[in-house]
């Protein structure tokens, strides 16, 4: 099994469109996993219905309890974070301001704190419209360690992938390269990055690929919206020439890709515009041939 991270430098470029046309014409050979935990949308465009949801929990909040409180006040000075207050003799902990440290369950002289879990999100298994498994999660408000949801989302993919023996899990980056998009990316085969042809899309470009770099991953390229700016598109194409990446192609501006989104389908199944269907089938071919081939030939 191998993994694929559909990445963008920034959020908008068509990134959850290309990971959803991938999956599309995977269908089965593939799990689809959405690490994009704060704007997740590939449930959407794959026609996902859940089979399965599960409470993800990414860290500790403290609690006090009022029976055994004391109204000494020992933990208001204690936290750091003002996340304790107040009110006469009760004192309540505010859990948007905790960052549970667990300081004040230790100086609590009554042993009235306890650390629990914080609840960070839920996680969903899902069956795609295409015969796939999906898997993505929904962030709670407010909650952070968006990094270790997308792991656990990558996690079960894994092992949805390994039981169905699919052929690839097929990821849906967040986007940038930031802690959530290095978590998205550690471990995968492949890195195929979504590209627009602006001045802040080639250097989130070569951010990106600086990234792939030193993580040693193979990756390739892919314009989106290439006619916005064709002198940029060559750019992008000569930037990963000379890093010696793949470049599968520039896809035009089209409305078909919104179209297909506000549909709840892939670009695959909305557009009539043989150069976008060429230029992903193209894209997706050459990468499981790639990776079919090497398989084959290491005995994997
Ligand atoms: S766990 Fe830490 S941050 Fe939270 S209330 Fe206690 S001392 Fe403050
Ligand atoms: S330190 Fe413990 S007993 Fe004292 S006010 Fe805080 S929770 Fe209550």
């Amino acid at each position: 099994m191998i993994r694929i991270a559909v990445l963008s430098g920034k959020g908008g470029t068509g990134k959850t469109s290309v990971a959803a046309a991938l999956g599309y014409l995977a269908g089965r050979e593939a799990v689809l996993c959405d690490c994009d935990v704060d704007a997740s949308n590939l449930s959407l465009v794959a026609g996902a219905v859940n089979v399965q949801s599960q409470e993800y929990s990414g860290g500790k909040v403290a609690v006090i309890d009022p029976e055994i409180c004391t109204g000494c006040g020992a933990c208001v000075g204690a936290c750091h974070f003002d996340a304790i207050e107040s009110q006469g003799s009760r004192f309540r902990i505010e859990s948007a301001a905790c960052e549970g440290c667990g300081y004040c369950a230790l100086v609590c002289p009554a042993r009235a704190i306890t650390m629990v879990d914080r609840k960070s999100g839920d996680i969903f298994t899902a069956e795609s419209r295409f015969g796939s498994a999906i898997v993505y999660a929904e962030l709670s408000i407010n909650a952070e360690n968006s990094g270790k949801l997308s792991t656990q989302v990558r996690r079960i993919a894994d092992e949805i992938a390994t039981e169905r023996g699919a052929f690839a899990v097929i990821i849906d980056g967040p986007p940038g390269i930031s802690c959530p998009a290095i978590a998205a990316a550690t471990g995968t085969n492949y890195i195929l990055f979504v590209s627009e042809p602006t001045l802040s899309g080639v250097s989130d470009l070569e951010r990106a690929l600086e990234m792939a770099r030193k993580m040693h991953i193979p990756s390739g390229v892919l314009v989106n919206r290439g006619d916005i700016n064709q002198d940029l598109s060559d750019e992008i194409r000569m930037i990963a020439e000379k890093s010696e990446l793949d470049f599968w192609g520039i896809l035009p501006l089209s409305s078909d890709f919104v179209r297909a989104v506000r549909a709840g389908k892939t670009v695959l199944e909305e557009t009539e515009d043989e150069h976008i269907f060429s230029i992903l089938k193209t894209t997706w071919l050459s990468i499981q041939m790639r990776f079919k081939t090497a398989n084959s030939d290491t005995g994997i």
